[in-house]
């Protein structure tokens, strides 16, 4: 990261105050004093700030119950962020990993550690997020088992490429199953439903990997070190 970045992170200096500390030679990497802030660096090197050494804060690990009409950005826009249910320090330094769509509701999980929320979030890791979903249309017994084997072979989706990866469909009644997938595409379980005719009315994330949804809507809670490690 860079050298900065890792001066805020290791202290309560903003990035402003960082950068004015490197310019006036007070940081040093590996024994060097270093004035660029641009200067790349890992964890593992020795960073001093006036003598002193400085290591990383702990990172971050959050598990949230998104209420609906919030929208997983920093920023307030057509509905208040996400973030403002969130009272710690630095919540600009916080990322979700694995956004939801405005309407949608349950699991977020929310970090500063962008290595970990790659686990999350990238296609290559097939970690699986777990979905109720309300659909618009009675699904019959027949048509319920046809989508089941549809979205187990993967489905086109328009403007991709390739079919989406397995999903499992699990049906709780005629119009709401549970869909676990291990991709995500944006918008990818409404575009699923609408790939086989029918519309996604509510949307709720149950899941993501072991981690299950445990706290009350706009309520937070610390991941616990297990939870953390499950996506190491
Ligand atoms: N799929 C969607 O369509 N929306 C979400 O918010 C999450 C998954």
């Amino acid at each position: 990261m860079r050298l900065d970045k890792f001066v805020c992170k290791s202290t309560e200096l903003t990035k402003i105050e960082a950068i004015q500390h490197i310019h006036f030679g007070e940081v040093s990497v590996n024994g060097d004093v270093t004035t660029d802030e641009m200067t790349q660096v890992h964890e593992n090197n020795t960073i001093m700030l006036n003598g002193v050494r400085l290591k990383t804060r702990d990172f971050r690990y959050i598990l949230m119950h998104k209420p609906a009409e919030t929208i997983c950005s920093n920023l307030d826009e057509a509905y208040p962020s996400l973030f403002n249910y969130l009272v710690v320090d630095k919540v600009s330094e916080l990322h979700i990993a694995g956004r939801l769509d405005a309407d949608t509701t349950g699991l977020v999980l929310i970090t500063d550690d962008g290595r970990w929320s790659f686990n999350i979030t990238s296609p290559t890791r097939q970690c699986c997020k777990v979905y109720r979903v309300g659909l618009s249309r009675a699904l019959t017994i027949e048509q319920a088992e046809s989508v089941t084997v549809r979205f187990k072979n993967g489905v086109q989706l328009q403007g991709e490429e390739g079919l989406t990866r397995p999903a499992k469909m699990e049906v709780i009644s005629s119009k709401e199953v549970l869909l676990t997938i291990t991709e995500g595409k944006f918008h990818q379980v409404k575009r699923m439903f609408s790939a086989v005719g029918n519309r996604v009315v509510l949307l709720h994330r149950e899941q993501i990997g072991e981690v299950r949804l445990d706290v009350e809507v706009g309520q937070w809670r610390y991941l616990t070190e297990g939870e953390v490690l499950s996506f190491a």
